[in-house]
């Protein structure tokens, strides 16, 4: 997959990627998901998204080559990869927070380095290939457990550990009320995660029937679509007795709809990085000394963000890319114990040939798109 502007994708050959450091590894790749963040990219939102480079930052695959340092894997081994690339010492990663690495994206003081994810996250060429390199091959990469299905590990790199960790901030107390915006993949988790962690209620909010239908089954959880109602702040009042969610999950991140006007300065003109509409929503309608936990996609500013509100309603917010590695033994046993079937929010696996039509379908969310996952031909 090689990106060539916004909105352009094509299929091209590439050289083959090879060992640059003795702690590399090659992986074959067997599955690779197209994220709601690979959108972003493909809307030419992220700046220092080059023409050329490949995106994808989950994939799952077969270990080809590794480099002379690498003591933990071998060729054949099986392996989902997290889409942290971390160097597993520094300081942050000492901490299990890997996505903050001060060493795999050095030219940055905001996040480390990430597969696919532009040069604002160090560079990196993706997954949405055949064959990727794999920087600090001991650190990030796990072997696939016996009994665990390849679609179950591919979202194991990205979705179930963001959804998990996205409820995780927000402090869930037993029986709490959990508002979700978001029916995407990561909302859906989301949801799923809230339950397991105790909620009491989930509600979750979007505009698309099709994925709120998805949240009631996968997630067994309440739906409301924002589209049906004046103001979606008000209603989730009033179904939570008056006071709001206890928590906030925003799943959306910065292209949301629901404000005509936020969406025309955000993302249709844009002056400014984005329409933080569903942050907002989020900071508005959780109750007083309530937790928001914010993994939807954001870039640098917002003009819009109700600060204020967090200082005076008393709120925690919490954000964080997914440090996804720290969630790989949790969520490995929840899958393999049957309480977390996350392959069942997958509604389309493609041949990789196929992805630029794979990315016009995810984006105008056509043929009822959850999760689409690419096939090389060789898988
Ligand atoms: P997606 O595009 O499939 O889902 C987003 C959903 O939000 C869509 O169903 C859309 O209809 C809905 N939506 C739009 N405006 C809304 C609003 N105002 N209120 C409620 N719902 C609204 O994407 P996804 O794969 O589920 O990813 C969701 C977000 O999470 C993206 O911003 C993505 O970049 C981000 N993400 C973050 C991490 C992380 O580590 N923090 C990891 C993966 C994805
Ligand atoms: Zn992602
Ligand atoms: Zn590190």
């Amino acid at each position: 997959m090689t990106y060539r502007g916004p909105y352009r994708i094509r299929v091209d050959h590439k050289p083959l990627p090879r060992i640059e450091h003795p702690a590399d590894a090659i992986v074959k790749v067997t599955r690779s998901g197209i994220c709601g963040s690979d959108l972003h990219l493909y809307h030419g939102m992220v700046p220092d998204t080059r023409i050329g480079s490949t995106f994808g930052h989950e994939f799952t695959g077969v270990v080809q080559e590794v480099g002379r340092d690498v003591k933990s894997l071998s060729v054949g081994d099986r392996v989902l990869v997290p889409f942290n690339i971390a160097c597993g010492s520094c300081i942050y990663c000492a901490k299990d927070l890997f996505s903050c690495c001060e060493n795999t994206n050095p030219c940055s003081n905001t996040v480390g380095g990430i597969y696919g994810y532009s040069h604002i996250t160090g560079g990196y060429d993706g997954g949405q290939a055949e064959y990727v390199r794999v920087p600090y091959a001991d650190i990030g990469p796990m072997k696939i457990p016996d009994g665990m299905e390849e679609d179950d590990a591919v979202l194991l790199t990205d979705v179930c550990p963001t959804g998990y960790q996205a409820a995780e901030m927000g402090e869930i107390q037993k029986g709490d009320t959990v508002a979700v915006f978001g029916a995407g993949p990561i909302g859906l988790l989301a949801a799923k995660s809230a339950y397991l962690l105790g909620a009491g209620r989930v509600i979750v909010l979007d505009h698309l029937d099709y994925r709120l239908e998805h949240a009631r089954r996968f997630a067994g959880a309440e739906t409301l679509n924002f589209k049906g109602v004046r103001n979606p702040v008000e209603e989730l009042r009033k179904l939570t007795d008056g006071l709001g969610p206890d928590v906030c999950i925003d799943a959306v991140g910065a292209e949301a709809e629901g404000s005509f006007f936020q969406h025309l300065i955000g993302v249709s003109i844009p002056l400014q990085a984005g329409a933080p509409t569903a942050l907002q929503w989020a900071i508005n309608a959780v109750r007083k000394a309530g937790h928001v936990s914010v993994v939807g996609v954001y870039g640098p500013t917002f003009n819009l963000v109700p600060i204020g509100n967090v200082l005076n309603k008393g709120l925690t917010v919490r954000g964080s890319q997914a440090n996804v590695k720290h969630y790989l033994p949790i969520l490995t046993e929840h899958v393999l114990a049957g309480r977390l079937k996350p392959n069942e929010i997958i509604t389309h696996r493609l041949p990789l040939e196929d992805i630029a039509g794979a990315y016009e379908m995810f984006s105008n969310k056509r043929d009822q798109c959850i999760k689409a996952v690419l096939l090389p031909e060789a898988a």
